[in-house]
């Protein structure tokens, strides 16, 4: 397959590099832990919110002070904060969505001394009775942020965020769309890749780059090489090796859909530009566009969009991408797999890890996967 060569403005290796030079013009730098908080509430106060990332370094120092069985992401994080790898963030912003993330913060706080803490708990259950739960404790939120920047954080200036916000969510979503829609013009680890960028660097830069890419994207003709469709389910609040996206699209994979955080989940759904802005976030927060296995969903589960998804995508399988030990995966995915069985959708789990990855074991299951889906079977 042919694809795009696109250059992003920023070494994945090193995701802070941008926050580096923003702080040492003077920017208050926030760390953002995944998956939901809403970043317009620092942007709007003049700081610059970064998602943060899994290093692609080896857990060292971090060994000694989290558990051995908690996820990659937050032992990787630890690790970085341990070894003043952080320092780049005046503050570290969490919103607490499962017990790893919140003992990942406390080890943080007692080794960063120097760095301020933002914290608060999401409600669990997504329904209406929790809307007031929400909202103030964002409010909360707010007032904390806005303590840090030493500035009121006003409405017009929320609305301003909201709206840049979505035209970035908006703009990733076009990209989306035509990756899907011309096979071969866009490499799925530049998916990721693109995704990423714009978790770490301002939002204005990242339109800026989105929007000189969607025309070269429009002019590239899609490769009329068809695969075998895929959709990507789970792989929470960090990103899938690229090695293992490689591997799908040598195997002959076609992506159709995916509803990774590091993909399609982290621009799914927009904020409101009607409603007063600390309202639109509350009501973002009920309604993420993607339902998160993190999250009790009566009305409208994880499961009852996969199965949407692939009906409407034409996916021939799900591969499930697992992080190893995370809590509401492991909590989520037996429940998934009856309904995959219940629904003759074949499937398949692939668990990732942050130290091992056994490329060659990863291969034969994808390479199996791709076979009997092609065959029908
Ligand atoms: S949701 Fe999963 S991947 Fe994210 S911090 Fe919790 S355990 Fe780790």
């Amino acid at each position: 397959m042919t694809s795009t060569k696109i250059r992003l403005d920023i070494n994945l290796e090193d995701p802070y590099r941008r926050a580096r030079e923003l702080k040492k013009e003077g920017k208050k730098v926030f760390g953002v832990s995944p998956m939901h908080f809403p970043e317009e509430l620092i942007h709007a106060g003049g700081g610059l919110p970064v998602v943060l990332q899994e290093s692609t370094e080896p857990v060292t120092y971090g060994l000694a002070h989290l558990y051995p069985f908690f996820c990659g992401f937050t032992r990787s994080v630890v690790d970085m904060g341990v070894r003043n790898k952080l320092d780049v963030f005046d503050t570290i912003v969490l919103g607490d969505l499962c017990i790893q993330l919140r003992h990942m913060v406390k080890t943080l706080k007692r080794q960063m001394p120097a760095t301020s803490f933002v914290y608060t708990q999401w409600p669990l259950e997504i329904s209406e009775r929790f809307h007031s739960t929400v909202r103030g404790r964002l409010q909360r939120c707010k007032k904390d942020i806005e303590q840090l920047l030493g500035r009121e954080i006003t409405d017009d200036n929320l609305a301003q965020s909201i709206r840049l916000y979505n035209q970035n969510r908006r703009l990733m979503r076009q990209v989306i769309d035509l990756a899907r829609a011309k096979p071969g013009v866009l490499r799925a680890r530049d998916l990721v890749g693109l995704v990423e960028s714009g978790m770490v660097m301002p939002k204005e830069e990242h339109n800026r780059m989105l929007e000189g890419l969607i025309p070269q994207l429009k002019r590239k003709r899609a490769s009329s090489k068809q695969g075998a469709k895929v959709y990507l389910a789970g792989h929470l609040c960090m990103a899938v090796k690229v090695e293992i996206l490689d591997l799908i699209e040598e195997l002959g994979g076609q992506v159709v859909w995916d509803d990774l955080y590091t993909g399609s989940r982290y621009v799914a759904s927009d904020a409101s530009e009607t409603l007063p802005p600390m309202e639109a976030l509350t009501q973002r927060y009920f309604n993420l566009g993607i339902p998160c296995p993190s999250r009790m969903e009566p009305k409208y589960g994880w499961s009852d969009y996969i199965l949407d998804r692939v009906k409407q995508a034409g996916a021939q399988g799900v591969m499930v991408f697992m992080v190893k030990q995370c809590g509401p995966m492991l909590l989520y995915y037996p429940y998934l797999k009856d309904v995959f069985e219940r629904e003759s959708i074949p499937y398949t789990v692939i668990v990732t890890e942050h130290e091992v990855v056994s490329f060659e074991q990863v291969k034969t299951r994808i390479q199996a996967f791709l076979e009997m889906i092609q065959r029908g079977a």
